[in-house]
C-alpha cells in the first residue's frame, strides 16, 4: 500500500475548529510568542523522556542526546522545531493534536471574546499552546515518532480549516519535529538573527539545549564569486542550565521575571519571588513566585500548573500538590530536591519525610516572602491580597500553627473608610478602653455600613472591620484574637464592652422597666425568636437580631441554604432599644391592655424589620406591606384631621401619632 493511500483525514473538534480561526486571522501584534510555546512543548517533551528513562533506559537507545533544535530553510519558506523526546504514536497525533481532554480552549476563547487580542498570549496557560504556530503559518506538520527501535512515524498536517491528516512518514530517531510553513508576511522568522534574540529572550532558560541553525563562513573559496561560501551548523544558543541552579548574585530581576513567564506561560510579570538554597539535613532548592493576577489553571479541572518538582535537575512533574498546602495554591514555581530517588512515585511523595521537610520549609519562605512585601510594597501587597487573599484566608483554620503569621497578612475593610486595613493597624488605632477588635460580617461594605447593630460601637467611636467574604466567616473562627486582643464579632449577643457600675445598674433598670413589655414579645414572636431582652447596642433603631454564643450569621445560613447545604434555621435573639420612642409607646400601649391586638401588630412589624435590616428574607411579605398600609393609613387619616391640639400634629412623632386612635392621647 503506497502511503497516498494510507493517508486519513480526521475533523478537529468543534472548539478547536472556532479556536484556530481565531488565532489564525488574529491580529496580535506579538506573534513571535509562537516560538516560546512551541519550545516549551518541545522541553516538555524532552523531560517525560528523560523521566521515563530512569526506569526504562532503554528508551534512550542510540540516540542519547536530549536536545532541541530550530531551522529556518529560507528557500522552503519553513521554520522547523525539532526534539528528540517522548514523540507521539499515531494514536496520540490524533488525540493531542486533534481533541482536548480539558476545558481549556472554550475557557480560552471566552477570554479573548472577553478581553480581546492581548490575551492571545495566554494561549499556552490554557493548555493549547501547539496552535499558536497558525498565528505565523498557514500549514503546520507534524513529524512524529516514540522511542523505541519498532516504533514508527507519523506526520501530521493541516491548513487549519476543519481538518488534519495522519499518514505514515520517514523519521530516523525518536522525538517530533514541527515544520511551519510561514505565511508571506511572517518571513521575519526565518532570520537568524531574529531568531538568537527571541530564544535569548524567552527561552534562555530552558532546561535543554536549543540549537539554531546558523550559517558559516567557510574557507573554501567559491570558483564563480571569488569569495568564500558559506556552510550551515548548529549553534547552541541559550544557557540551557537550571535557572535555579546558579547563584542569585549571577541573576538579574529580568531573568527571574522570563523564567517565570516560561513556567507559567504569564505574560505579566511576578509581584515578588523568593530564591534559596537550603543545606543541613534537607538538600533542596527552590525558587518560588507570586504571581500578579488570578492564574487561570488555579482551581477546578483546568489546574495544571502550581509547584513544579524536580529531582537533581530531572523534571519530575507540574504541580506537586504534596510541595504546598492548598491555601498556598496561587505560588508558582520550582523545588529541586537532592535527597528524594528519582523513580519517585506519587504514593512514595505522600508519606515521604523528606517531603514533609520540603513542605514546611517552602510554607514559611511563602510566608516570609508575603510578609516582605507587605512591609517593603504596600501597593503591590494589596494587589496579591486583591488576587489571592481569600485564598490565604483559609489558612487560617486549615493551620492553625501559622495563625499569628496570617493574623499579620490579613486584610479587612473597615468603618474607618474605604480601603483594606491590617489588624495590626487597626489594633494602633484602638480607643482607650476598648477591649476588642470588632468586626461584621455581610454581603457588602453597603450593606454593613447602616447595620444597627454598630450603632453603640459607633457611638463609642469604635473602628468595625467589614468581612464581606464568604469565606471570612469560616476562616476567622481560626483568628480568634491579634496581639492579644480577642476579635469579637459585632453580630454576637455579648461585645465585651467596658462599662462601669453606673451603666450597669442603669441597664438592669432598664431592663426591668421593660420586662412585662418583652415577656409579651417573646410570647407573640415564640416561633421566631429565642429570647427578647432589653439592648444597649442600639441608638437609632428601635430593635435588631443578635447571634448567640456559636451561632452562624443570618447571611452565611441564606448562602448555605442556596447552595443547598441543610443547615438549620438557629433562632436569633431579638433585642429592643429601650431609649427608642417606638419601644417606649408599645410598652404604654401593653400597660394599658396587656392583650392589645396593636402591639402584636407591631411587634411582628417590628420583627419583620429587623430580619429586613440583616438582609434576610421575610416570611410572609404579603403580611408585612398589609402591616405597613395600614400604619399609613391610619397616619393618612389622622393627618387629613384637624389637630386636636396642636402639639400633637402628625409629623415630627409619627409612629406614636400614628398608633394612638385620633392622634388624642398622644400626650398620654
Ligand atoms: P500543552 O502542551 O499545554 O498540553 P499544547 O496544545 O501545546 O498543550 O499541546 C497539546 C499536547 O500535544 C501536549 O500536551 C503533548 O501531549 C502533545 N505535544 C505537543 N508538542 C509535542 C512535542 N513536541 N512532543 C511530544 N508531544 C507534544
Amino acid at each position: 500500500m503506497s502511503m497516498e493511500t494510507q493517508r486519513e483525514t480526521h475533523s478537529f473538534q468543534a472548539e478547536i475548529n472556532q479556536l484556530l480561526n481565531l488565532v489564525i486571522n488574529s491580529l496580535y501584534s506579538h506573534k513571535e510568542i509562537f516560538l516560546r510555546e512551541l519550545v516549551s512543548n518541545a522541553s516538555d517533551a524532552l523531560d517525560k523522556l528523560r523521566f521515563r528513562s530512569i526506569t526504562e533506559p532503554e528508551l534512550l537507545g542510540d540516540e542519547a542526546a536530549l536536545e532541541i533544535r530550530i531551522t529556518p530553510d529560507a528557500e522552503k519558506g519553513t521554520l522547523t522545531i525539532e526534539d528528540t523526546g517522548i514523540g507521539m504514536s499515531h494514536e496520540e497525533l490524533v488525540k493531542n493534536l486533534g481533541t482536548i481532554a480539558h476545558s481549556g480552549s472554550r475557557e480560552f476563547l471566552e477570554l479573548l471574546s472577553q478581553r480581546g487580542q492581548k490575551d492571545v498570549s495566554l494561549i499556552g496557560q490554557f493548555g493549547v499552546g501547539f496552535y499558536s504556530g497558525y498565528l505565523v503559518a498557514d500549514r503546520v506538520e507534524v513529524v512524529s515518532r516514540p522511542p523505541g527501535k519498532e516504533q514508527q512515524a507519523f506526520r501530521w498536517t493541516s491548513e487549519a480549516k476543519g481538518t488534519f491528516t495522519v499518514e505514515p512518514a520517514e523519521r530516523a530517531t525518536r522525538g517530533t519535529a514541527v515544520t511551519l510553513h510561514l505565511k508571506a508576511d511572517q518571513k521575519e522568522f526565518l532570520d537568524e538573527w531574529r531568531l538568537r534574540s527571541l530564544i535569548t529572550q524567552y527561552s534562555d532558560y530552558v532546561g535543554h539545549p536549543i540549537q539554531l541553525q546558523v550559517k558559516k563562513p567557510t574557507d573554501v573559496i567559491d570558483a564563480k564569486t571569488g569569495e568564500k561560501g558559506t556552510t550551515t551548523a548548529f549553534e547552541t544558543v541559550n544557557k540551557a542550565s537550571a535557572l535555579w541552579q546558579r547563584s542569585k548574585s549571577e541573576l538579574t530581576d529580568e531573568q527571574y521575571q522570563e523564567f517565570y513567564k516560561h513556567l507559567t506561560h504569564d505574560y505579566e510579570p511576578p509581584l515578588a519571588w523568593t530564591h534559596f538554597k537550603t543545606d543541613g539535613h534537607q538538600q533542596f532548592t527552590g525558587l518560588l513566585f507570586l504571581p500578579k493576577n488570578r492564574p487561570f489553571d488555579l482551581d477546578g479541572t483546568a489546574r495544571r500548573r502550581g509547584v513544579r518538582l524536580f529531582v537533581k535537575r530531572v523534571f519530575i512533574m507540574d504541580d506537586c500538590e504534596e510541595l504546598l498546602p492548598p491555601w498556598l495554591r496561587f505560588v508558582r514555581g520550582v523545588v529541586d530536591s537532592d535527597d528524594l530517588p528519582l523513580n519517585v512515585s506519587r504514593e512514595l511523595l505522600q508519606d515521604s519525610a523528606v517531603v514533609r521537610a520540603i513542605r514546611k520549609h517552602v510554607v514559611k519562605k511563602t510566608l516570609d516572602l508575603l510578609e516582605k512585601l507587605s512591609k517593603d510594597k504596600p501597593e503591590d501587597y494589596t494587589a496579591f491580597w486583591k488576587s489571592f487573599g481569600a485564598i490565604l484566608k483559609e489558612g487560617l483554620t486549615a493551620e492553625p500553627d501559622h495563625r499569628e503569621k496570617l493574623g499579620a497578612l490579613v486584610r479587612y475593610e473597615s468603618s474607618r473608610e474605604e480601603g483594606l486595613t491590617s489588624l495590626a493597624d487597626y489594633a494602633s488605632r484602638m480607643k482607650e478602653g476598648q477591649q476588642a477588635i470588632y468586626y461584621v460580617f455581610g454581603e457588602s461594605r453597603k450593606a454593613l455600613e447602616g447595620s444597627p447593630h454598630l450603632e453603640t460601637l459607633r457611638k463609642r467611636g469604635y473602628e468595625v472591620l467589614y468581612l464581606t467574604d464568604p469565606v471570612d466567616e469560616w476562616a476567622a473562627q481560626g483568628l480568634r484574637e491579634f496581639n492579644g486582643k480577642p476579635l469579637v464579632s459585632a453580630l454576637q449577643a455579648d461585645l465585651k464592652l467596658q462599662e462601669s457600675d453606673e451603666e450597669k445598674r442603669e441597664k438592669e433598670q432598664r431592663a426591668e422597666g421593660l420586662k412585662s413589655l418583652t415577656e409579651r414579645m417573646k410570647a407573640v414572636l415564640q416561633e421566631a425568636v429565642r429570647e427578647v431582652r432589653v439592648s444597649d447596642r442600639l441608638t437609632d433603631s428601635p430593635v435588631c437580631l443578635v447571634l448567640p454564643e456559636g451561632g452562624s450569621p443570618a447571611f452565611l445560613e441564606r448562602l448555605l441554604r442556596e447552595h443547598g447545604r441543610g443547615m438549620p434555621r438557629a433562632k436569633r435573639i431579638l433585642e429592643v432599644n429601650p431609649g427608642h420612642p417606638v419601644i417606649a409607646h408599645l410598652a404604654r400601649l401593653h400597660e394599658r391592655d396587656a392583650k392589645s391586638e396593636q402591639v402584636t401588630e407591631w411587634v411582628e412589624l417590628l420583627h419583620d424589620q429587623a430580619l429586613l435590616t440583616e438582609g434576610s428574607p421575610l416570611e410572609d411579605p404579603n403580611r408585612f406591606a398589609k402591616r405597613m398600609t395600614a400604619l399609613l393609613t391610619q397616619l393618612a387619616a389622622q393627618a387629613a384631621e384637624p389637630p386636636a391640639n396642636s402639639s400633637t400634629a402628625a409629623g415630627a412623632q409619627a409612629p406614636e401619632a400614628a398608633a394612638s386612635p385620633g392622634g388624642s392621647t398622644a400626650q398620654a
